[in-house]
């Protein structure tokens, strides 16, 4: 029995919050921008009007202007962002609870067990549609499928505000004639390799020898060739489900050795930037941190300590990391390398939230800031945005060539 896969995207979506909470916007051509007095001033989010005339996610403010001169510029106000994607979700779980994120606007949704309740793919889409758009004034595409890939094209075929559903007998009439670019996975890379050997369409590469494509792309190709075809079966995960991963860490070799405590700090945070990422990717807190010092003799040493309440921001797991270091390594060589691990993985959610709740408004500020931050690296890359606290010399090499360290088994 085939599956039913919802993907809805929400329309626009910073610039439709912001229209959202200041109606007086909505009339008006509006920007969603990194802020002004930043030279990096970059249009992060722009709403129908504004894309009509032309500006896009990622140019400068000035070039967006000198197209739209009535652009409003607004500043992102991420925490309203991060409410209001949380509502939507809300929303999906009354019709299932197999859903997955992608970003903070997209997720998919396995809806073949909830028909009995609520009707077929396409009415349960339309149901979605309207809930989200009477409960929170934003308005989503939807994307009904049999599998992940067919329904994600399917919700970028008709925006805003709509449905849209691709089944067995009309996929290669709707899907296959579009560029092989916009399949999910493939990148610039892979689609220029493609391009290069005449795919052109999903349709080309659904039609291409499997052995080949596999010659071409390796792995990815034959993931990319089932896509193509429609007989991709990688499921919607739950929305509590959790990965088994024992610890997470990275590490470097600094490309000079360290002299002082506010060096070893600055690695320290950049570190655990890494290491927040794959905890939020994976949906796990850290319970413990441990720090590992290799010093200019290259002898190692490694400390380790229990958090008091579990996290997966990096600043927190950061802070506990130094105290480590400073509590234990005593300063007679230079430091050579440097990493950092989060240990005691959980999934407990709930012993998290509880203790912000009773421990103070600041821990969830904080909070609030790091998952912005995730968002907008998921978006546009780890390098968009940074602490100022890791500007400048951080004595360390280019991001590309951090060592990765993988989940180990030790346990503490
Ligand atoms: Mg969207």
């Amino acid at each position: 029995m085939d599956r039913v896969i919802l993907h809805s995207d929400l329309n626009n979506f910073y610039a439709s919050v912001e229209c959202v909470l200041n109606p007086e916007l909505r009339d008006k051509y509006v920007a969603v921008c990194g802020r002004r007095e930043d030279r990096h001033g970059i249009v992060l989010a722009k709403n129908m009007k504004a894309k009509k005339r032309g500006v896009k996610t990622g140019e400068a403010i000035w070039e967006a202007k000198i197209k739209c001169p009535e652009l409003v510029v607004v500043t992102p106000q991420f925490n309203e962002y991060i409410k209001y994607s949380k509502m939507v979700r809300n929303i999906y779980l009354g019709y299932t609870d197999k859903i997955e994120a992608f970003g903070m606007d997209e997720c998919w949704l396995d809806v073949t067990g909830s028909r009995r309740l609520f009707g077929d793919g396409e009415k349960i889409a339309e149901m979605i549609r309207c809930e989200v758009k009477e409960k929170t004034g934003l308005t989503v595409s939807v994307g009904v499928s049999f599998n992940k890939i067919f329904a994600k094209l399917g919700s970028d075929m008709k925006k805003p505000d709509a449905v849209t559903v691709i089944n067995r007998e009309d996929y290669k009439e709707k899907v296959w004639n579009l560029p092989v670019s916009e399949l999910l996975n493939v990148g610039r890379a892979s689609a220029k390799k493609l391009r290069d050997r005449g795919i052109k369409t999903i349709g080309d590469l659904a039609n291409s020898k499997r052995e080949l494509v596999i010659s071409w792309l390796g792995k990815n190709g034959e993931m990319l060739h089932n896509f193509a075809n429609g007989t991709d079966v990688s499921p919607v995960m739950p929305y509590y489900y959790t990965e088994p991963a024992k610890s997470v860490g990275h590490g470097i070799t600094c490309v000079e050795n360290l002299k002082t405590d506010r060096e070893v700090w600055k690695v320290i945070f950049e570190l655990t930037q890494d290491i927040s990422h794959k905890l939020r990717a994976t949906n796990v807190y850290a319970g413990g941190v441990a720090i590992g010092i290799k010093n200019s003799r290259l002898s190692v040493t490694e400390f380790s300590g229990i958090l008091e309440t579990p996290t997966h921001n990096a600043r927190e797991i950061a802070l506990k990391a130094y105290e480590l270091f400073k509590s234990n390594y005593i300063w007679q060589n230079e430091v050579r390398a440097v990493s950092v691990r989060a240990v005691r993985l959980t999934s407990n959610r709930f012993a998290r939230q509880l203790s912000l709740f009773e421990n103070n408004f600041k821990a969830e500020k904080i909070e609030n800031i790091e998952n912005a931050i995730e968002e907008i690296r998921m978006r546009y890359g780890k390098k968009f945005i940074t602490y100022g606290a890791l500007m400048g010399d951080l004595k360390m090499p280019p991001y590309k060539e951090a060592e990765i360290i993988l989940p180990s088994f030790r346990t503490y």
